[in-house]
């Protein structure tokens, strides 16, 4: 590989075969998305208005974070788990609420959360300058339905080949059978693919145990979980340098920074 080249021409990164992407905050903007439907939540809600915005929102993100296992592994249902995540973030407010009252709370947030879903600044680009250059999927852990929409309303489905969804497929990163299927819909030896995605276990550590190899996409700057060498991107906002992470022409960061 040759030296950074951050201001090369659009042909000069030699990309891989195929660039797999996580959807839910690498493609979709979960995470704003969900602040801003939290804020517009509060304007109505007072059970919300407890704590500042961004402690709900944190806390928001952490019961997201504890639940999703048993939503993918089929164990609650998501209707379940939104309810109980309302309930679990009154009380965080310090407010009791029946279940009917966060069944309500929910269903007001989810309208809110679905009129304001929107991509993660830059990443339209990228994917517009990789079409037909390199083989482009979507490998997310989530319902089908839900990201289906999700590529309708933000417009995305003409900038992929692909898209496998957790529970279309019954495994769920970091399964590494996500991946293998994955690599035999795009025709890909893992040595020929990237992997681009937020999360550490689900994407970094699952495409590196079948050897694709990870960029990790991290723009809140958290500190890796692991000492692995690994590439980053904190934006989409260069589509260049973003080329030049995924072919693999700038140096890794070792951490712990
Ligand atoms: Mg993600």
């Amino acid at each position: 590989m040759t030296s950074p080249r951050r201001t090369a021409p659009r042909s000069a990164h030699a990309l891989p075969k195929a660039v797999f992407f996580d959807m839910d905050d690498t493609i979709f903007d979960h995470s704003l998305t969900c602040r801003r439907a939290l804020a517009r939540l509060r304007r109505t809600e007072a059970p919300l208005r407890g704590q500042t915005l961004d402690a709900v929102w944190h806390e928001y993100a952490r019961l997201l974070d504890i639940v999703q296992p048993d939503v993918l592994a089929g164990r609650i249902t998501i209707q379940d788990a939104r309810v109980e995540r309302f309930r679990q973030l009154a009380q965080f407010c310090g407010r009791e609420v029946s279940p009917a009252d966060a069944a309500d709370l929910s269903r007001r947030y989810r309208v809110h959360y679905q009129k304001l879903r929107r991509t993660i600044p830059g990443v339209r680009e990228v994917l517009r300058r990789l079409r037909g250059r390199t083989v482009i999927g979507v490998v997310t852990n989530n319902e089908v339905a839900e990201q289906e929409r999700k590529l309708d309303h933000l417009h995305l489905r003409p900038l992929i080949d692909f898209m496998i969804v957790s529970e279309g497929v019954g495994v769920a990163k970091p399964d590494p059978g996500i991946f293998l299927l994955a690599l035999e819909k795009a025709d890909a030896l893992p040595e020929e693919t990237v992997m681009i995605g937020d999360s550490w276990r689900s994407d970094v550590t699952g495409a590196r145990n079948v050897g694709i190899r990870p960029v990790w996409f991290n723009r809140f700057h958290l500190s890796p979980p692991d000492p692995w060498p690994v590439r980053e991107l904190d934006s989409f906002r260069s589509p260049v340098h973003t080329e030049a992470v995924l072919a693999g022409d700038v140096t890794e960061r070792s951490s712990p920074r």
